[in-house]
């Protein structure tokens, strides 16, 4: 893993409030109406609902004993296969699922524009998205956009139930250079946080053990150390967070999902 600088650290805490900002707008954009369900792909599960109203889906072995995600990306746009390597290992870490699949990341043209909102974002799950829940097998979509977020700076989304997104001219400027976290680092810490919400982190769908919700900044919680913390003010803590590696749930996180297990 890569030495973790002094530009490192600032870009994490830059990492940390951006995906922070930009899930308070999306975790509480709920859109409920629509198509789901009706659509060119019937299915008894809505896959419109807003993010953490799944997490039981997600979490237990009771509906679904199976997940798959299915990744797309615009050209120039993949995600890194350490990225998606470290999804599936968190992914299977905290879900109780017989088998979580990643299928293989699959090419979409160009949405042609140089940033996407929410709604273009779900437009464009309307129009590619192609693997939907089934039987006893839960369906999650990823979408790598080739541009940036409406609001500059966010390098990831949760906009549906199942349904996150990722920025990656954004990923890309703030990734791989002298100085700066590796691409794989960074897509891991978002994808990762994303998932999270999924699972109704924090506070949001799913039920706290302990109170560690920072309600002051949307779903997210009040431990430092924590994947699912919202922002921070000093780089001591990334010192002793990273240490090179992606952020862990802390044991509140991991304990509101164990017990709905
Ligand atoms: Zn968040
Ligand atoms: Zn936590």
């Amino acid at each position: 893993m890569k030495f973790i600088g002094y530009s490192f650290l600032s870009t994490f805490i830059a990492i940390f409030v951006f995906i922070s900002c930009n899930d308070q707008t999306t975790g509480t954009d709920s859109d409920t109406n629509g198509d789901s369900g009706n659509g060119p792909h019937p299915s008894q599960f809505n896959h419109t609902l807003s993010p953490g109203s799944s997490n039981e889906a997600f979490i237990t072995d009771t509906d679904f004993d199976q997940l798959i995600v299915e990744v797309q990306y615009m050209p120039g746009s993949a995600p890194t296969n350490g990225s998606l390597d470290n999804l599936k290992e968190f992914l299977e870490t905290h879900l109780d699922k017989a088998s979580v699949i990643l299928l293989d990341p699959v090419e979409i043209p160009s949405g042609g524009q140089d940033a996407y909102s929410a709604e273009d974002v779900r437009d464009l799950e309307k129009q590619h998205r192609e693997q939907f829940t089934d039987g006893s097998t839960l369906a999650s979509y990823a979408i790598f956009l080739d541009g940036e977020f409406s609001t500059r700076n966010v390098l990831g989304i949760a906009y549906y139930n199942t349904s996150t997104a990722y920025f990656a001219e954004t990923i890309h400027r703030i990734s791989g250079g002298i100085g700066q976290p590796s691409r794989s680092a960074i897509e891991s810490t978002v994808f990762n946080h994303e998932y999270g919400h999924l699972m109704g982190l924090v506070n949001n769908g799913t039920d706290m053990q302990h109170d560690h919700h920072d309600s002051d900044n949307g779903a997210h919680c009040t431990v430092e150390e924590c994947l699912m913390y919202f922002s921070v003010n000093t780089t001591d803590f990334f010192a002793n967070l990273f240490g090179g590696s992606v952020p862990e749930l802390d044991e509140f996180c991991v304990a509101d999902i164990n017990a709905l297990k």
